[in-house]
């Protein structure tokens, strides 16, 4: 195993016993550095020291659920990297989890591999964005990555970083519908996943609502029937 410059740290949230140690094991094997704590108020408490390169908080929790404390990570960090980690077919969770603003979920048991693939697919996510905050006109709006914030003539909508990233990468390709599982790939950074195409439909949604003025008739992400969504410019 190769040293890493810089260890990636992750707060693992998790009440049992067994997973907390098996994953703190795994993360500790690949070179991460790793905290752990079993209830949702001391992994709060740890989630705002802002310390945390990647959050994976379990659902059910003792004192404070999975699902509220994301929420109240969110009122203050928009940008922490959060995956939840949920109980097989608890499919109201995991919606409520990604609209609560969640990066991603993952669902017990899963493989180690799997675990991996998507804690460094989010993790990869962070420095792109460093890398690439230009600011992008685009019709009447002007999309901030760096600050999380899209300007629509004289209002300011606060996004989330997949948000921004979602918006970028309709931007880029315009003059085509863009596929669910493009924007898993392009955006998720899924290679070869069979994920639902679902996630997408859900942040979009959320995206949606922030960014349409009605978001029941989308004028700016145009869903094409069969085959994707398109980004239309508005006028300036
Ligand atoms: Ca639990």
């Amino acid at each position: 195993m190769s040293q890493q410059e810089t260890k990636n740290s992750i707060l693992i949230v998790e009440d049992e016993e067994s997973i907390q140690k098996g994953l703190c094991d795994v993360f500790i094997y690949h070179g991460y550095e790793v905290k752990a704590t079993s209830d949702g108020a001391s992994g709060l408490k740890e989630a705002l020291t802002g310390k945390y390169d990647l959050i994976l908080l379990d659902i059910m929790l003792p004192e404070m659920n999975g699902l509220t404390v994301c929420n109240e990570i969110r009122k203050k960090d928009r940008s922490q990297p959060i995956i939840l980690l949920t109980a097989k077919g608890d499919e109201e969770d995991i919606i409520e989890g990604l609209k609560q603003g969640a990066d991603d979920y993952i669902s017990k048991p899963f493989s180690v591999r799997e675990l991996l693939a998507r804690v460094e697919s989010v993790l990869r996510r962070s420095p792109k964005l460093l890398n690439n905050a230009e600011k992008i006109n685009w019709g009447s709006l002007m999309i901030d990555p760096q600050n999380l914030v899209v300007h629509c003539n004289d209002e300011k909508i606060e996004l989330t970083r997949r948000e921004i990233d979602i918006l970028r990468y309709l931007i880029k390709n315009p003059q085509r519908p863009v596929t669910r599982q493009e924007l898993l790939k392009e955006v998720w950074g899924y290679g070869n996943t069979q994920m639902e195409t679902r996630t997408v439909d859900i942040h979009m949604a959320k995206l949606r609502r922030k960014i349409e003025s009605d978001p029941q008739q989308p004028k700016l992400i145009l869903t094409i029937r069969g085959e994707g969504y398109r980004i239309e410019k508005p006028n300036a």
